[in-house]
């Protein structure tokens, strides 16, 4: 027989395991686990060193060490002042120790009596007594401390709800690589790639990462196997990308010509570099029949839509049409006026006069558009008598027809999927070419993160900000006292003429959020702060046409400060804008805020950002406060953030993608990542079909074949 592959490993139930019953099997289900490949790579959390621990007599007072004991007796009381106190004895052959939990109740649930535990801290010398306080702890199981001792042990993912404990999973473990060994476990990768990255085999990697003899075995197990998730990726990504390519006609474009020309003469400033760039990259793509899978990654402010509109333009100078898609109605309206501000006077050649020239047809389809309005543009887009159509989701209905749409612009990527683009492209045009598509995001997403996700897009970079502009100072406001000195600020700011935002969390009261409504502040401030100015309020809830008139008022200059939701968020432009308010910020993201703040230091003023929080936010939000404080490049932001919470922030919460990944880390296996991407070219490079190595690409199509199709080809 064969050795296993992981498709086969996939295809055994875990009920087929000794000791995994149909109890246990719903259990394991609820943590993911329904195969034996499920399982083998449901890895260790942590593992206690048990080579290296001490026995409790041995156990020396100011030490850190790991003990392994049982739960002799437990014990819980109320301290003075209000404090919850959980005591617990727990002995080894050798002697007993203490350990004492401060406000962790469910301590008592949890270590109860002739349970198995490990525990690790610092060794305290209490009254003669070895104690521990709040360490960390690990239940291993019901009376387990004479096995396994002198080993290293592996600490699973525990689950309380379902039931699951370490030690169970350690035997299931067990008994899998038992039933595994006859055939042991196949190894996909080339020799001569092992041996260049010097990496373990498949079988030895699958079995140390359960069952290391020593720590460098452990290190060695989790490089092999994390280079594994990487380099599945990295396959699949390349491999639909030359499918894609081999099967995907688009339009070639002319970039040259009179359009362009007129659009970069009018322009009233100089182009950044890395504008140029983008645009010539652009280009590039443009010009060949290969249709373009761009993504356009810049900081807020560092001037996407210009990028947008070259690429919208080379369109319509070769009698095709554009369209540009927001994700929100005021986004779309937004876009609307800065692109008809710039295209104003602009002609292409008539069709219906030879030689003549008609104006440029910029047109907004959005939902709140009027029937009759509505049905005009679109026989405007049908019959190609519209050459730029600027819209929402609207734009992907059903209704919608182009004449000849060749150039996409999809503005902030992740809420534009694979389903949409396939939309589009039926939509677009009759003789199933496909359109170009160009994806714009300020999400500053760090470049190992990047290569993973957006593996199958090209990237340009707009790393680069306008010349001019003011860096935006951002001051942390902490509890209500402090928001008081603040609003004399922000009144002194619009007394002078500037004007400012001022962001609230949600639109109606939510006492369990304890977070401000956008109405309710507007009242407050209205009665209070910005008593006698003119204070306008935006939110989702309102209708079209009075988000609208607001925004129009506040564009004007007819308004000193806009209360309002996190519509604004992204892409509007007031560049006499220079205060931007953000109330309860300890309960936004670091993205998030760094967005909103991007909203003003768009003029030559100087602005401030006030990130406004309660008295006691959580450490991770103070974490989060000050490293906007600390900084405004986004990428360094981005970096922080994926510091602090991990590949969740790159990844949509019902991306199955997150679970690809189970070992490797984004922020840490950089040079793992680097590895992957050029193993995964040089296989592909050398052959496409990877028919030179079967398992190989048995194991990517596998690979695809149980992941959410909609993964990583967002966009
Ligand atoms: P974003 O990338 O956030 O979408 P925008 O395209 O809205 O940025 O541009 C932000 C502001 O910068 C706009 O007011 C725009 O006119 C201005 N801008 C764009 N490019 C330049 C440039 N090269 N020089 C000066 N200002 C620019
Ligand atoms: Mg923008």
């Amino acid at each position: 027989m064969n050795p296993l592959t992981l498709r086969e490993l996939d295809a055994i139930d875990v009920e087929r395991l000794n000791g995994v019953g149909r109890r246990r099997r719903t259990a394991l289900r609820e943590v993911d686990v329904e195969t034996v490949f499920d399982l083998l790579t449901y890895y260790p959390r942590r593992y206690v060193d048990r080579t290296a621990q001490a026995p409790i007599s041995e156990a020396v007072i100011g030490s850190e060490i790991t003990v392994v004991a049982d739960v002799l007796s437990v014990s819980a009381r109320r301290l003075r002042g209000g404090r919850r106190l959980v005591s617990v004895d727990v002995g080894d052959a050798t002697g007993v120790l203490s350990a004492v939990f401060f406000n962790q109740a469910w301590r008592e649930r949890q270590l109860t009596e002739g349970r198995t535990v490990a525990l690790f801290g610092k060794v305290e010398n209490y009254r003669g007594h070895k104690q521990m306080t709040n360490p960390v702890v690990d239940v291993l199981g019901d009376g387990a401390a004479a096995d396994r001792t002198g080993k290293i042990v592996a600490i699973y993912p525990q689950s309380e709800s379902a039931g699951i404990v370490t030690w169970d999973v350690a035997n299931w473990v067990a008994e899998a690589q038992r039933r595994c060994s006859a055939r042991g476990i196949a190894d996909p990768l080339p020799d001569w790639l092992r041996d260049r990255l010097g990496l373990a085999e498949r079988g030895q990697a699958l079995a140390d990462i359960h069952e290391p003899l020593s720590m460098s075995d452990r290190w060695a197990a989790r490089n092999r196997l994390v280079f594994d998730e990487l380099l599945r990726v990295q396959l699949l990504l390349r491999s639909q990308r030359l499918a894609r390519e081999a099967h995907e006609l688009g339009i070639a474009h002319k970039t040259a010509g009179n359009l362009i020309e007129t659009f970069h003469r009018r322009l009233p400033l100089a182009l950044t570099g890395a504008q140029r760039r983008a645009m010539a990259d652009i280009d590039a793509d443009l010009s060949t029949p290969r249709p373009m899978h761009r993504l356009l990654q810049g900081d807020v402010g560092s001037g996407k839509t210009l990028v947008a509109l070259h690429a919208l333009l080379i369109a319509v100078q070769n009698g095709h049409q554009g369209a540009l898609m927001a994700p929100t109605e005021v986004l779309a309206e937004q876009h609307h006026i800065a692109l008809r501000a710039l295209l104003d006077g602009f002609e292409v050649p008539d069709e219906a006069r030879l030689g003549g020239k008609r104006p440029l047809r910029l047109r907004l389809l959005s939902g709140s558009s009027s029937g009759t309005q509505r049905r005009e543009v679109l026989v405007e887009v049908a019959t190609g008598s519209a050459d730029i159509v600027v819209g929402t989701h609207a734009l992907l209905e059903e209704s919608v027809r182009f004449d000849s749409l060749s150039v996409v612009v999809v503005d902030e990527q992740h809420r534009f999927g694979v389903s949409q683009r396939a939309r589009l492209r039926e939509s677009g045009r009759d003789d199933r070419r496909i359109p170009h598509l160009l994806v714009m995001t300020a999400t500053p997403i760090p470049r190992t993160a990047a290569m993973t996700v957006y593996g199958d897009l090209d990237v340009s970079v707009l790393d680069e900000l306008p010349p001019g502009r003011t860096p935006i100072a951002t001051e942390w406001v902490r509890g209500p006292l402090a928001a008081e000195s603040m609003w004399t600020e922000v009144r002194r700011e619009m007394e002078a003429g500037r004007q400012a935002y001022v962001v609230c969390p949600l639109i109606t009261e939510s006492e369990s959020l304890d977070a401000r409504s956008a109405e309710q502040m507007h009242a407050e401030l209205v009665a209070g702060s910005l008593a006698g100015l003119r204070v306008g309020l935006l939110h989702g809830r309102l209708p079209s046409a009075d988000k609208e008139a607001t925004m129009n008022r506040f564009r004007l200059g007819d308004l000193d400060a806009l209360v309002a939701t996190t519509v604004i968020e992204v892409g509007i432009d007031v560049p006499n804008a220079t205060v931007m308010v953000v109330l309860s910020a300890d309960r936004f993201g670091i993205a998030q805020l760094h967005q909103l703040r991007g909203r003003v230091g768009r003029g030559s003023h100087e602005s401030t950002c006030y990130l406004v929080s309660d008295d006691d936010p959580t450490p991770i939000a103070v974490e989060r406060l000050n490293a906007l404080a600390a900084t405004n490049d986004g990428f360094e932001l981005a970096e922080r953030d994926l510091e602090l919470r991990g590949e969740g922030t790159l990844f949509d919460e019902r991306q199955s993608g997150r679970n690809d990944l189970k070992l490797a880390s984004l922020a840490r296996d950089l040079t793992w990542v680097q590895a992957a991407r050029d193993a995964a070219a040089d296989l592909i490079a050398a052959d496409g079909d990877l028919d030179t190595h079967p398992a190989l690409a048995d194991e990517i199509d596998w690979f695809a074949s149980r992941r959410d199709p909609d993964y990583l080809q967002r966009s």
